[in-house]
């Protein structure tokens, strides 16, 4: 990484470490806030865009439009979300659907992956037996 953190960054960045999955700004500005540090919800976004430059971490918005970060290094996981009630349902790890070979032959000059993101929007069993028995009620 490129320069020095500074001690708001690094604590950002071990919450980043201490998690396993995704956490949005809010909980990270709240985990900060439970041991002890004032550091202010801005710049928990301004890091997190600094890491995101840097190729460190990686975003997905939700259904909600909520963005969640997850350090790079960790597995990458693609999900089906349902429109519904926003159960977000991942893919088993190591199972990405993305042929290489196909985006690379896409890929504009010079550009820098770091990483790449997919998700399937649908409703799960739950909110379709929901809406058929909505349906069905109708008649
Ligand atoms: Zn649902
Ligand atoms: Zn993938």
């Amino acid at each position: 990484m490129r320069g020095k953190l500074t001690k708001s960054q690094q604590k950002i960045l071990d919450v980043l470490k201490s998690v396993e999955g995704e956490i949005s700004a809010q909980e990270i500005h709240h985990i900060l806030r439970r041991n002890g540090f004032s550091t202010g919800l801005a710049t928990v976004y301004r890091t997190l865009k600094s890491f995101l430059l840097q190729g460190l971490i990686k975003e997905r918005i939700t259904v909600d439009g909520e963005s969640l970060y997850q350090l790079l290094n960790h597995s990458h996981q693609h999900h089906f979300n349902c429109i519904n009630c926003g159960k977000s349902i991942p893919l088993p790890d190591n199972n990405c659907p993305i042929n290489e070979a196909v985006y690379k032959s896409l890929l504009p000059n010079n550009f820098r992956i770091y990483y790449h993101t997919l998700e399937f929007f649908g409703l799960c069993e739950s909110c379709q037996t929901l809406a058929n028995d909505k349906k069905q009620s109708k008649v």
